[in-house]
């Protein structure tokens, strides 16, 4: 399954309307050094949030001085305030957004970071992101509505150009691309494709980076400026490269298409194709294949991917604890930037858990998946299946029927069968016939051939006072 909501975390779209809200009175909003540290979520308290909090006075200045060093860009007027608050309600993976608000009669640019999000870790670089964000702020702030009107890929492609995050977003979307096995020169579908996704910020700002190739390093700062001072993109794009945009744009993608190659040839593509290939003629050869690759490679890109694999092969070959070691490795310092892996890491390492019936630690990991993802209901799922798995098994069946019944309508398949029937016994164990009762008959209807059955029926009817 494709996660581009993560990419869309780590590379958050502009948002918040084409017009200023005027009716915005934000009664805890103060300017004084540019922060509003007014926060009042979930994790007002938590030292993570506080040293952040701490830090972004200073991390504001210096990503607004990094800007107008690297690109030229001072805001126009209107200020820049970086805010914070939950991410309940908003669309399930941005961590920051960036708006337009009228505050005490003044125009001003606010980026809020959603806390909630940013301390599950699914986010790589706090400090590029805010430079990104600050290019689209300032930009907006001189330009004003025209900013909007400008095509997606222009906007996108200048902001992560210009934060220097082209090197970790390309990789992070070919990682991904890779995880859901599609076909990573499939991203390369024209800069003007019809429906723009996260995934396209790879080839919106590789435009940038071959005008700089080509055409030296002021290249891209002077399109910048020649579109913010009123020429359309293509026309910037024209003038600064000499040619004109269809023979520009073929150039590129021809371009474009080498720097893919070159990635993933650099990454050992071959050798991590070679071990996916053997996993449907022998698991335990392509689990091997995959700690091999780790161990060569261990800067590769696509080593993250390796040691996921290799983790669940080792789940699927009954190697436990190995698929523990293997997968906690992707919560390192190392690796943990490709955040697209660790959700279904987690729920990897909590069939390890329970299967070495190691069940409080089981309980412990997957609530915490629980609360750092609680936008992924199939993820969800199969931690309350967990939950309810690893309760049920040390024999606190009236404890595993709340995560179980959680679980029941996120989980479909052998899984949904396997809860059905605990939840059954559970109820059975309580005395409550009804409920196990009525489940019964759920399992007859969904799984008529389940081979639980027999011996279900007898319990339930026979045992019943
Ligand atoms: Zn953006």
């Amino acid at each position: 399954m494709k996660k581009s909501w993560l990419i869309f975390l780590l590379f958050p779209a502009l948002t918040f309307g084409s017009c200023v809200r005027k009716s915005y009175r934000p009664v805890y909003l103060s300017v004084e050094d540019g922060v509003d540290r007014h926060y009042l979520g979930e994790y007002r308290d938590d030292q993570r949030y506080l040293d952040l909090a701490k830090a972004m006075p200073d991390m504001r200045r210096e990503a607004l001085a990094h800007i107008s060093k690297k690109a030229g860009l001072q805001r126009c007027g209107s200020n820049v305030l970086v805010s914070f608050r939950d991410g309940r309600g908003v669309k399930q993976g941005i961590y920051v957004k960036t708006g337009t608000r009228e505050l005490d009669g003044e125009i001003v640019e606010v980026i809020t970071f959603f806390v909630d999000r940013l301390l599950s870790g699914q986010m790589d670089d706090l400090e590029k992101s805010l430079h990104h964000e600050i290019v689209h702020a300032t930009m907006r702030s001189c330009m004003e509505d025209r900013y909007k009107s400008l095509p997606k890929w222009f906007r996108e492609g200048s902001a992560v150009w210009i934060a220097g995050q082209l090197p970790d977003r390309a990789e992070y979307i070919l990682g991904n691309t890779l995880f859901s096995e599609d076909d990573p020169f499939s991203l390369l579908n024209g800069i003007e494709s019809s429906r723009h996704s996260t995934d396209d910020y790879m080839e919106d700002s590789l435009l940038f980076e071959y005008i700089r190739q080509t055409k030296g390093p002021q290249a891209p700062i002077q399109l910048i400026k020649k579109t913010m001072t009123g020429l359309s993109p293509k026309k910037a794009f024209t003038e600064v490269s000499g040619q004109d945009w269809p023979a520009l744009h073929s150039a590129f993608q021809q371009w474009a298409r080498n720097f893919v190659a070159k990635k993933l040839q650099d990454a050992f593509h071959d050798e991590y194709q070679t071990a996916l290939a053997a996993f449907k003629e022998d698991k335990a050869k392509a689990r091997d294949l995959f700690s091999e690759f780790a161990k060569k490679h261990p800067d590769s890109f696509l080593t993250p991917l390796a040691l996921y694999r290799a983790g669940k092969y080792h789940n699927f070959t009954g190697q436990f604890q190995e698929a523990i070691d293997t997968l906690n490795r992707l919560f390192g310092e190392k690796y943990k930037k490709h955040s697209y892996l660790l959700d279904d890491a987690l729920v990897q390492i909590g069939w390890s858990l329970t299967e070495l019936k190691k069940y409080p630690e089981a309980i412990l990991r997957m609530e915490q998946l629980i609360r750092d993802y609680p936008d992924r209901p199939t993820i969800q799922g199969r931690a309350y299946y967990r939950i309810g798995l690893a309760y049920f098994e040390s024999g606190k069946q009236f404890e595993a029927i709340r995560p179980l019944r959680k679980s029941l309508s996120r989980l479909s398949g052998k899984t949904q069968e396997s809860c059905l029937v605990m939840l059954i016994k559970a109820y059975v164990k309580n005395r409550d016939w009804e409920l196990a009762k009525d489940t019964l008959e759920k399992l007859e209807s969904w799984f008529p051939k389940s081979k639980q059955l027999p011996r279900l029926r007898e319990l339930v009817h026979k045992q019943r006072p």
